[in-house]
């Protein structure tokens, strides 16, 4: 298995590339930015790409999606309650003060309980709603891990004061989703450091109480 998480663009969100060497099949997770690194990456590994998957429609996560998908005609999957913030990626931009990323929507939903990922290394989709409306997380139950998106990181839950964020829904979402998973999960949050699930539960000053 090649396993392989670093930060891209403005925003460091966590980009995360999931590969099989035997299969030669691949997953990206956010690839928000960069990616001409994320496909030399591919390219070098010998990987096709197989999925893009977007845990929520903010720029940082989804900008480099679209041209992801021109250079590797891989579909994109996003959870179907993101779309109103897919068409405001102008707005989005401004926030960052950055220039608006071409964007297109995805091919195919995320959803609750959906299971993608490689045939391999398969991923459950939780719906985490609280960040944004459509916020996912993804599990690779036999690998015990978990892709947070910025649902939870470490020390930290995900700020619910921009378009679409709701802090009880994310409380909610964490605490009846997340927490829930075996505590040795190891979590690669959207952005920062790993974390587990037993850590946060302890620890998280969010969650306490
Ligand atoms: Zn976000």
């Amino acid at each position: 298995m090649i396993l392989e998480s670093f930060p891209v663009g403005l925003l460091q969100c966590n980009c995360t590339l999931l590969g099989d060497e035997q299969t030669h099949e691949a997953i990206v997770i956010d690839p928000g930015e960069e990616v001409s690194r994320i496909h030399g990456r591919l390219t070098e590994l010998g990987l096709k790409l197989k999925q893009i998957l977007i845990t929520h429609a903010h720029i940082d996560h989804i900008g480099g999606a679209l041209r992801l998908k021109q250079l590797t005609g891989a579909p994109i999957f996003l959870n179907e309650n993101d779309l109103p913030l897919l068409k405001m990626m102008e707005e989005q931009a401004s926030w960052v003060g950055v220039d608006t990323p071409e964007t297109a929507p995805p091919d195919s939903s995320l959803t609750d309980g959906a299971t993608v990922g490689l045939e391999h290394y398969p991923a459950q989709v939780l719906y985490t709603p609280g960040h944004t409306q459509g916020s996912v997380c993804l599990h690779f139950v036999p690998l015990k891990l978990l892709i947070a998106g910025d649902t939870l990181f470490a020390g930290s839950i995900g700020r619910t004061d921009l378009p679409g964020g709701d802090f009880r829904k994310i409380l909610t979402s964490i605490h009846t989703k997340l927490l829930e998973l075996p505590e040795e999960t190891i979590v690669i949050p959207g952005h920062g450091e790993n974390t587990t699930i037993g850590r946060e539960k302890e620890r998280n000053p969010f969650l306490q109480g």
